[in-house]
């Protein structure tokens, strides 16, 4: 297969050279969140596609605005990137540090309907990226993570409650890097405003371990 966005120029992932950062206070207002503390009876979908793990929000009203986006981006899924070793699974580096684990919020724009859609137009998406960092037992994860049996073999699904997404992301959202790129696998359409946050998860060694022993899904989507 031929993908022709792969060499572009605008690439993701990259490593954030914090002594390069342009700060840009006026620009970077803080984001939005909408929705994202919302207690619901929709239920997720926690699915092991072959790539990663997976939980698809199912329509569940989520929305991010302002901070710089330009427009209003709803979520859609959010799933993990790990790797063999604890110390080194993030996509994403700061000054050439990876962490254990990146979670990715993916949204769409508003404006495009869906994610299909959205999904090679230069404004179309925007993910939050959130690095992990080994540390205390994180209740709200758990609730995710227990379900991790039940999906060991691809395209195995199941549904679980719904956790508001506020309760799995750090509490200060102020500092946060921002790049426009691109999905990280192929097609590696350029259509990715990235935001980045400083503010690390803390996750216990255990819980990491159980996502270590799904190493054979480490090839990744977006
Ligand atoms: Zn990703």
């Amino acid at each position: 297969m031929d993908y022709p966005h792969c060499g572009g120029v605008k690439q993701s992932p990259i490593d954030i050279r914090t002594g390069e950062v342009v700060v840009d206070p006026t620009h970077l207002a803080p984001i939005v969140f909408s929705g994202y503390d919302q207690v619901s009876n929709i239920q997720y979908t926690l699915e092991n596609n072959g790539h990663t793990v997976q939980v698809d929000l199912n329509d569940q009203k989520m929305l991010i605005s302002e901070g710089g986006l330009g427009s209003t981006f709803v979520a859609e899924q959010f799933h993990f990137h790990w790797g063999a070793a604890d110390t080194r699974g993030s996509e994403h580096s700061i000054n050439g540090r990876h962490y254990p684990m990146e979670m990715h919020i993916v949204h769409y724009n508003r404006r495009y309907g869906n994610l299909t859609t959205a999904m090679d137009k230069e404004d179309g998406l925007a993910v939050l990226g959130f690095f992990f960092e080994i540390g205390r037992f994180n209740v709200h994860f758990e609730q995710i993570i227990h379900h991790f049996k039940e999906i060991k073999y691809k395209n195995e699904n199941v549904p679980i409650h719904s956790i508001p997404l506020m309760e799995l992301i750090p509490a200060r959202l102020f500092n946060y890097f921002r790049y426009q790129g691109s999905l990280t696998t192929p097609p590696c359409y350029e259509s990715v405003t990235w935001t980045l946050f400083n503010e690390t998860i803390e996750i216990a060694e255990e819980q990491v371990c159980i996502l270590l022993k799904h190493r054979s899904m480490d090839v990744l989507i977006i």
